[in-house]
């Protein structure tokens, strides 16, 4: 594991031309070195609905968790690249707290590394045909003054040529997990909402990915309005405890 404050350093200290995890020389037209990236928090074996990080090996992953393939969430694949540690928590609290573009930016780089080369030259039919960030709790918008979601979707909307949707969340929504589906579904009614008409297929951004459970929420509102698939795009999931 780094240093603590060493990516804080090198966010700070690092010229555009370097590797911003360690200074040193980028792969070219890149913000990191080949190690660099390949040394960090990876989720590569993680459940396809709900994007937890699994034990096991690659070839033996099964494709949901068992949560998941009892309770299914709502929405159809979350697609959450890295794990909510080491640097990675660092840079996301620079991003997230300190609103420090440098960090943003190398976020949203990172995410769009992690998407499938057929995405980026739009011949997947699992490409959504907009973007929904995840509304701040109004209290919390105050509070910070910076909305790390709608900030991601806006510029990622715009790098792959998809319009950036609004929802308004009009209560706050505690965590699900525990409850059986129904009770769940029932709990999160009218969480958030979101004019209609939606496209056939949308995707919810957000800079971190918890339990799922507001996603959920968020999905059954795009649902609501017309969305018949909804995915989740997050850049990190924290593991469950
Ligand atoms: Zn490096
Ligand atoms: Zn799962």
């Amino acid at each position: 594991m780094r240093c603590a404050s060493l990516i804080d350093t090198h966010l700070r200290l690092g010229l555009p031309g370097d590797c911003a995890f360690c200074l040193g020389r980028p792969v070219p037209g890149e913000s990191w070195c080949e190690a660099c990236l390949e040394a960090l928090p990876w989720n590569r074996l993680a459940c396809a609905n709900c994007a937890e990080p699994l034990p096991g090996t690659v070839s033996e992953q099964p494709s949901r968790c068992g949560r998941c393939m009892v309770t299914p969430l709502s929405f159809r694949h979350a697609h959450v690249p890295l794990r909510y540690e080491d640097d990675m928590t660092r840079l996301i609290q620079q991003f997230k707290f300190f609103a420090s573009p440098r960090a943003g930016h190398l976020l949203l780089r990172l995410f769009q590394h992690s998407l499938p080369p057929a995405f980026e030259r739009q011949i997947t039919t699992q490409r959504p045909q907009a973007l929904i960030s995840v509304p701040l709790h109004p209290t919390r918008a105050r509070e910070r003054g910076f909305d790390q979601a709608h900030w991601l979707a806006k510029r990622l909307g715009h790098r792959l040529g998809l319009p950036c949707l609004t929802a308004k969340r009009l209560r706050e929504t505690p965590s699900q997990r525990g409850l059986k589906r129904q009770a769940r579904l029932e709990n999160l009614k009218h969480a958030f909402t979101i004019k209609a008409p939606l496209p056939p297929c949308v995707a919810l951004v957000d800079d971190v990915m918890t339990t799922g459970a507001t996603f959920e929420a968020l999905a059954a509102a795009c649902h609501e309005a017309g969305a018949e698939e909804v995915h989740v795009w997050a850049l990190a999931r924290t593991p469950m405890g």
